[in-house]
């Protein structure tokens, strides 16, 4: 009597000659080699495996993390069984969506749909009500460094593109103006109506510690004559949150740092940390054209 070939004996890879069991034998061929696995190298006689970026999001992407939300809750929240239930009623989440926890205090949200994913993320921050008592929540793109003790500097944007020409209102043109500022995720429903011709907005995910243009550049070419005509479309952010490198959270400043204040009440802050208090008006200003700029001389200003 032949023995049977027994699927789990293989190893990824290995093709398997044995007609007898046809069938199951190309299923699972198929499986094994569909599946090309990374290679192993030895680096200085550790096992290291490599991945590009670009591989990195598309395992994102399979993993379902590209329309992926971090929903960061306060203390004493109700129990994973009761948000389960409580987040998709109370953040009308009209699709289904896979809520687990992905460390102390941080639920992983995954959106079927990207609608959910947009509304979900576009709420910022909000309260989920349970047995009498509201519990506070702030949600964040999902990212590939995911650390539950920094916050992502990844932050959902409203730009307005002042005196937009109407005929760049198309979704082409719109979407394309705006990826130079971020990843759109919306338009408005104005800008889609087209009921409010002056102004086109889109909310957009983007870098807090990137630097955000103030104008985008445009040029527009006659094919006939070869006269190119330079046009620069003004640029303006709603509510950019701030983001303090010191403890890597957003929504606050050095002033209004817990960390920083304990900091300086265990008196290891210095001079320059509190001289900078006085000057709230001029960082916000530079806060909202260049964030790492900013944040990086003012790092060096301290070290000096
Ligand atoms: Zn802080």
């Amino acid at each position: 009597m032949a023995a049977a070939a027994s699927p789990q004996s293989q190893t990824v890879g290995e093709s398997n000659l044995n007609n007898t069991h046809a069938s199951l034998m190309n299923y699972n061929r198929t499986a094994l080699t569909k599946t090309i696995l990374k290679p192993i190298q030895l680096i200085h006689g550790e096992p290291t495996v490599r991945f590009t970026f670009k591989e990195l999001d598309e395992y994102a992407v399979e993993e379902g993390l590209h329309q992926a939300v971090i929903m960061k809750l306060s203390y004493g929240a109700p129990s994973l069984q009761e948000l389960r239930k409580l987040i998709p009623k109370q953040l009308v989440i009209k699709g289904r969506c896979l809520i687990g926890s992905l460390a102390a205090r941080h639920l992983l949200i995954r959106c079927d749909l990207y609608e959910d994913f947009c509304s979900v993320l576009s709420k910022q921050f909000g309260y989920l009500q349970f047995n009498g008592e509201q519990h506070l929540f702030r949600n964040f793109p999902w990212t590939q460094n995911f650390n539950p003790k920094e916050e992502t500097s990844k932050a959902l944007a409203w730009v307005s593109l002042l005196d937009l020409p109407p005929n760049l209102f198309a979704r082409r043109p719109l979407l394309s103006i705006a990826s130079a500022i971020g990843k759109s995720i919306a338009i408005d429903k104005a800008t889609q109506d087209r009921t409010r011709p002056s102004t086109a907005r889109v909310k957009v995910i983007l870098d807090l510690m990137d630097k955000h243009p103030k104008r985008v550049r445009m040029h527009f070419l006659d094919e006939q004559s070869g006269k190119l005509v330079e046009h620069y479309q003004q640029v303006v952010f709603d509510n950019l949150p701030f983001y303090y490198t010191y403890c890597k959270h957003q929504g606050h400043e050095d002033d209004d740092c817990r960390l920083m204040i304990q900091k300086n009440k265990r008196g290891e802050g210095n001079q320059d940390d509190i001289r900078q208090q006085g000057d709230k008006t001029n960082n916000l200003e530079q806060l909202q054209g260049d964030a790492r700029d900013f944040l990086n001389a003012k790092k060096k200003k301290k070290k000096n």
